[in-house]
């Protein structure tokens, strides 16, 4: 079936029974062990094979190969010559659930003034809470759904989906309610990224709570609720059970108050994440290092144990710290995105690169330090901004991203056996990626 609403890029949501077979496109599958050549053999890294076909059946991957579609009669042909077909995109880092506008803010930092400066005029996340707050749940639920919409359409095939503008267990839990029910009905869910939810209950000071701590506190009692929504979860096709999160950040949360919240979700079996060292060395690397390590140690990462799945931003993470992160299979995330509308440094792809660390690239896409739904621009910064090589970026928002949201055994990768999830898009090399900064020549997207 075809998405009748899509303007853009062409959306097919493979049913049953259904073939599809892409002739003679150039692939790139990201399906490479050998990622440590990252600059002079990315067609290796890439898994890059010219004039290919795939061929989808019942909405697997049958073949990868030259010729593989030549007898595939019945089935419905795209034209891939001049095109490049890769695995679709993977947003690692966003929050979706939101009402209201924050432009202020961006003429605000045009002018100058910093993220926590505005924070302090009054502006930042408790604008989004009140907002959030004040739409009906029918609002957020459509709200986010036309953003789900627009981000497939952009390419995004899979993406993290954070809570976080409800600042209380009740309001949290409202948000968590949207996602489920957008996610719920079949019709709605087939031309939606899959979807990966994240409980960001300490995104920032709750309103009722006094003091961090005591809302830092009803969020961990609150835990039970949490991941008995989550067993919810797992019945719906295509999203993955509930996460956590934390912003861990000078004038946020603590160190201390962050290790009780992810541990304490750990143990109930969630994966986790958090946002660290964004405006300072906050100590979020370290915080990961810890947990990981108790988590290895107790053998508890065998099933029904969460893992620690990401650290986020790191703008000031140091080399060693991330190296150590990658030993204990925790991926960092940039965002570019953030950088960009913020007037904060990037995350430098080249000291990434020298330290032997590979990261994920995320859109952070929010309604104030990120206003942007575009996975593909992050990727177009991440590259002439933050100096990261061409086939870092093109597995930073596939299969390093997959591995970020916990999703890298059925996402990430163009691979015979897994789920059909593709972009194609004009082109006849991998740097071609890069022609239009949004991702204008996108041709199609295949879930
Ligand atoms: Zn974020």
């Amino acid at each position: 079936m075809t998405n009748p609403l899509s303007a853009g890029a062409e959306i097919i949501s493979v049913k049953e029974h259904e073939r599809i077979v892409i002739r003679n496109a150039l692939v790139l599958t990201m399906d490479c062990d050998n990622l440590d050549e990252v600059e002079s053999t990315s067609a290796v890294v890439l898994g890059a094979q010219k004039e290919c076909d795939v061929v989808i059946e019942n909405g697997i991957v049958k073949a990868i190969a030259p010729n593989a579609a030549a007898n595939q009669t019945g089935a419905r042909v795209i034209q891939g010559r001049g095109c490049v077909v890769m695995p679709g995109l993977i947003d690692a880092h966003t929050h979706p659930v939101f009402a209201g506008s924050r432009a202020t803010e961006t003429v605000l930092k045009a002018q100058g003034l910093s993220y926590e400066e505005v924070t302090a005029r009054g502006g930042g996340i408790v604008v989004s809470m009140r907002a959030t707050r004040a739409a009906s749940t029918a609002e957020l639920r459509a709200s986010y759904i036309a953003r789900a919409r627009q981000a497939l359409a952009r390419g995004v095939v899979a993406w993290e989906a954070k809570t976080g503008y409800g600042l209380n267990v009740e309001q949290e839990l409202r948000l968590l309610e949207c996602l489920y029910e957008a996610h719920k009905e079949e019709k709605v869910a087939n031309f939606l990224p899959a979807m990966a939810p994240t409980v960001l209950g300490p995104h920032a000071a709750s309103p009722e709570q006094h003091g961090l701590d005591n809302y830092m506190q009803a969020l961990i009692d609150a835990l039970p609720q949490f991941s008995s929504l989550a067993k919810k979860y797992a019945e719906l096709d295509r999203v993955k059970p509930i996460s956590v999160d934390v912003f861990l950040e000078r004038n946020y949360f603590t160190r201390e108050q962050a290790d009780r919240w992810l541990s304490a979700a750990l143990q109930h079996g969630m994966d986790v994440h958090l946002h660290a060292d964004e405006f300072s060395r906050s100590g979020g690397c370290e915080v990961a290092i810890a947990l990981s390590q108790k988590m290895e140690q107790t053998h508890a990462r065998a099933r029904n144990r969460g893992r620690v799945l990401s650290v986020d931003h790191l703008q000031y993470a140091t080399d060693s710290d991330l190296l150590k992160l990658q030993t204990l299979g925790v991926m960092p995330v940039v965002l570019p995105l953030t950088s960009f509308f913020s007037n904060i440094a990037y995350v430098e792809g080249r000291k990434l690169r020298s330290a032997g660390v590979r990261a994920a690239i995320a859109s952070d896409f929010n309604p104030g330090s990120a206003p942007m739904n575009s996975l593909w621009f992050a990727a177009f910064l991440a590259l002439v901004k933050g100096g990261f090589a061409m086939s870092e970026v093109l597995t930073g928002v596939t299969r390093h991203a997959a591995r970020a949201m916990g999703v890298e055994a059925s996402h990430g990768v163009l691979r015979v056996g897994l789920p059909a999830q593709m972009i194609m898009f004009e082109g006849n090399c991998p740097e071609d990626f890069f022609a239009t900064p949004l991702g204008d020549h996108l041709k199609t997207v295949i879930i």
